[in-house]
């Protein structure tokens, strides 16, 4: 199949081949995706051609056949959430029963037995919990700081989280950044996005913040010089037009700031939840990934998800990720049916059964999102 679309202001309309081959030769060429070619793509191009031109984008950044991945563990250090967003099957209302907050005793329990297990990544996600203040979680991230120095690294919160925890506190979302990071921080990532588009959040989480707040929290995080990442969920009942806008406003704020060090995309678990829903395919997640990883060609680290999609999701290292984790828990997603296994030899052996031979990662070491932004840049000529 092949046709042409116009682009371009009427002085300088470019007429663009929509054809796999003409897409493919120009992202050879280190050139971009627009939407309608991402759309095209989506609806036209086969798995392998997708695999293919995804290929061609993640051999920009990493050797063929290297991977790399974490061991690391998702601390829901509470449960109790105002947002009642209708796809969670976590969350508790403070009246509700059932409802808790983790001591500190019990996060670190929780950080031993991660490094006992060989990982040293931890990532904070709770709720929007009215009774906990700022003071919570400055003396629980200065408490880990103290104890294990940077033994271990930490995802203290996610941007949603951020904007919860700035807005109770009556703070400046620079403010906000400005006192975690005293507080030993360094990570605040991109967790709580979905689907960035005002309208998925309207149908679906309309106490979670809109899209202009989130991106002006994540700006005030980079601004603070803390590191931060990209995610995206897929599998509600968003449109492809719904997922394109998602990558497009991912694409213009790593042009704007270089502060993303990594996109995750995962997939929706729907059991136990409001909505319910039955889970997109595999087949459905890897295609998506591949078009995350031809249109985020500003993003050298992309993501696939062992925690929704298990050793499965290692048959996205072929569809241009290139990074993954080994979760041990997380609440959030098992509450709603996802499974782990700790049995890591298993998956990492089906990595290399597919041609693939993963190294850990240890997440406070390696260049900077500025300096690996600035590396794509000089790549892509932008
Ligand atoms: S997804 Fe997060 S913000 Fe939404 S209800 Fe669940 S815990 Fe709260």
């Amino acid at each position: 199949m092949n046709s042409r679309y116009t682009r371009g202001m009427s002085s300088s309309i470019v007429s663009v081949d929509l054809s796999v081959g003409g897409i493919a030769a120009r992202v050879a060429r280190g050139l971009r995706i627009g939407r309608d070619e991402a759309r095209w793509l989506w609806e036209n191009a086969s798995d392998v051609e997708l695999r293919e031109i995804a290929g061609t984008v993640r051999d920009r950044f990493h050797r063929p056949g290297s991977c790399t991945y974490m061991v690391m563990r998702i601390i829901n250090y509470t449960n109790v959430c105002v947002a009642q967003c209708d796809y969670c099957a976590f969350y508790r209302l403070p009246s509700q029963e059932g409802g808790y907050v983790l001591s500190e005793e019990a996060v670190f329990a929780k950080l031993d037995e991660l490094l006992a297990l060989g990982g040293d990544l931890a990532a904070f996600n709770g709720g929007f919990n009215p009774h906990l203040l700022l003071s919570y979680y400055c003396e629980l991230f200065a408490a880990i700081r103290a104890r294990y120095g940077d033994r271990l690294e930490f995802y203290a919160l996610t941007i949603a989280e951020f904007l919860y925890l700035a807005d109770h506190a009556k703070l400046s979302y620079a403010e906000a950044a400005a006192r975690l990071k005293a507080a030993g921080v360094r990570w605040i990532t991109g967790g709580g996005s979905e689907i960035l588009t005002e309208e998925f959040r309207a149908r679906h989480s309309k106490f979670k913040y809109t899209v202009a707040e989130y991106f002006e929290a994540q700006r005030a995080i980079v601004a603070a010089e803390l590191k931060t990442t990209a995610t995206m969920v897929i599998g509600f009942d968003e449109s492809v037009e719904e997922r394109l806008e998602h990558l497009e406003r991912t694409r213009r704020f790593q042009d704007e700031t270089g502060g993303l060090a990594s996109f995750l995309c995962w997939t929706f678990k729907p059991y136990f939840t409001q909505i319910g829903g039955i889970e997109i395919s595999t087949a459905e997640y890897l295609r998506h990934l591949a078009l995350c990883r031809i249109y985020l060609d500003n993003i050298p680290r992309i993501r696939t998800s062992v925690l929704t999609q298990n050793e499965r999701a290692l048959e996205g290292l072929s569809y241009g990720a290139d990074d993954f984790d080994l979760p041990i828990e997380d609440e959030v997603t098992q509450k709603a049916g996802a499974t782990i296994s700790l049995d890591f030899e298993r998956i990492l052996n089906y990595a290399r059964e597919l041609g693939y031979e993963p190294e850990y990662r240890h997440v406070s070491v390696g260049e900077s999102p500025w300096m690996a932004a600035q590396r794509v840049r000089a790549i892509v000529g932008d």
